[in-house]
């Protein structure tokens, strides 16, 4: 087994590897200015070690901008798990992976993401105290953050359509999981005409199960998602999805989800606000999942995360805002405002 400690794309990363168990971890704090570095596991394969801190360093900043952005008393770290072909013993993995946290002595505190889950944490929690999100702590991040999208996407509405409702407004879900099955319930409760997409057609059914009138959904080929007409494009799967080939197809109003690191570089923030395409940054909008086990685990109450994660809606028109008077991208404008609390 072997343990190490570097810098790269200004974060410090430890990293761990044990051959025996499968567990390759790395661990990126960004910026502690505002608080211990808290950010979510994320356990999914990666082409190398290069790809995985290229991720884990990117995730770990956003949180960093997240925090600030929504007011929390936190920095910003992030966690990957390189996920092997198979997970010899998954509780095992995780209580290692625990252990591994520990050793950080609560510089870094993890939680759920990606191929994670509520069960993963409670093995978490059987090394370290440094984890949110367990089945007893009180915390539901992906419902919060759901809810933090759906307050970013009226607002985009708003601004983009100056409309007051979502009844038809047609929304495009990229990926079903734990924040766009939440987001689905809760657009097709307020009127929205949905249109949904996973790649994994069991989470895609289990959705559809979740739904009132799954009749009037209109399910999308994942290859088609970028290119369908609509009046929002949620991205709640994984990043990088609007590119340079995606920005060729893109035929909707507002771009507004869950998923970190949607633009694959900045130059596509900047073309999309030349097209015209309202955008919402990833870390403002989906900062709700951050909020809750802030807040929860400080003892306030769910009252007091539900109100602060609305707030997301009105910092989220503060920069559409300035972004249409000072005719730059919206995610120029976040990270223009982020900095500003972390490095003034
Ligand atoms: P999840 O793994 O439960 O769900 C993601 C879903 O997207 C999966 O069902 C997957 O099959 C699907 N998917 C992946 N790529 C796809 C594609 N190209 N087309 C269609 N479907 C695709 O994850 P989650 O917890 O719902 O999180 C979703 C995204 O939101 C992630 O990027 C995550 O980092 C981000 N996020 C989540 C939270 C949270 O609280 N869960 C908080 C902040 C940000």
């Amino acid at each position: 087994m072997t343990h190490g400690i570097t810098r790269a794309n200004s974060c410090t990363l430890h990293t761990h590897n044990n051959p025996k168990s499968g567990l390759v971890a790395i661990i990126a704090i960004h910026n502690t200015t505002l608080g211990p570095a808290l950010g979510g596991c994320r356990c999914i394969s990666y082409p190398d070690t290069l790809a995985a801190t290229a991720d884990v360093t990117r995730l770990a900043k956003g949180m960093s901008y997240k925090a600030a952005l929504a007011g929390i008393q936190q920095g910003g770290g992030k966690s990957v798990l390189m996920r092997p072909a198979k997970i010899k013993d998954r509780h095992a993995y995780f209580e290692e992976f625990g252990e591994f946290v520990e050793s950080l002595g609560g510089s870094y505190i993890t939680s759920v993401d990606s191929g994670t889950n509520t069960a993963d944490m409670d093995d978490i929690a059987h090394t370290t105290s440094y984890v949110c999100g367990t089945s007893y702590d009180g915390c539901t991040p992906s419902v919060y953050t759901a809810m933090g999208v759906l307050a970013g996407i009226q607002a985009a509405v708003r601004q983009q359509m100056h409309r007051w409702d979502m009844a038809g407004v047609h929304v495009v879900i990229q990926g079903v999981g734990n924040v766009g099955s939440s987001l689905a319930i809760a657009l097709e409760k307020l009127g929205a005409k949905l249109s949904l997409s996973d790649i994994n057609s069991n989470t895609l059914n289990a959705c559809m199960e979740r739904l009132k009138a799954p009749g009037a959904v209109n399910i999308i080929h994942p290859d088609d998602v970028a290119a369908e007409p609509c009046d929002v494009y949620s991205p709640c799967g994984l990043g990088d999805v609007i590119n340079q080939h995606s920005l060729k197809n893109l035929a909707c109003k507002v771009i507004a989800g869950s998923a970190n690191n949607q633009l694959s570089t900045d130059a596509d923030g900047l073309l999309l606000h030349q097209k015209g395409i309202l955008y919402a940054p990833d870390y403002v909008i989906n900062a709700g999942g951050l909020i809750d086990v802030s807040l929860i685990s400080e003892g306030k109450s769910e009252q007091q995360v539900e109100t602060k994660t609305k707030e997301i809606g009105t910092t989220l028109k503060e920069i559409f805002e300035r972004s249409k008077v000072e005719d730059k991208p919206c995610h120029a404008i976040a990270d223009q405002m982020a900095e500003s609390i972390l490095y003034h």
